[in-house]
């Protein structure tokens, strides 16, 4: 069983639908970076319950729903 860091809900994003917009940056940089073709560099870490909210806004402002939360 994954314990600390290693558990909890974490952003992924696929690749494919990802038009490298950067809302998702915009709206999560505390934990969201940004390559050099402006794809988002997601944490391998689990969101930390009190960002939570900072990564549902980047899930929620992406156009093509290419990024979401996942349980582990
Ligand atoms: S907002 Fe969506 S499409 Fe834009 S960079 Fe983020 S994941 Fe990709």
């Amino acid at each position: 069983m994954r314990k600390g860091k290693d558990s909890g809900p974490r952003l992924r994003v696929d690749p494919i639908a990802c038009e490298g917009h950067g809302l998702c940056i915009e709206a999560f940089p505390e934990m969201v970076g940004r390559d050099p073709w402006g794809y988002p560099v997601l944490p391998a870490d689990a969101i930390p319950p009190h960002l939570m909210r900072h990564a549902q806004r980047a899930v929620a402002v992406c156009p093509v729903l290419a990024l979401r939360l996942t349980k582990t």
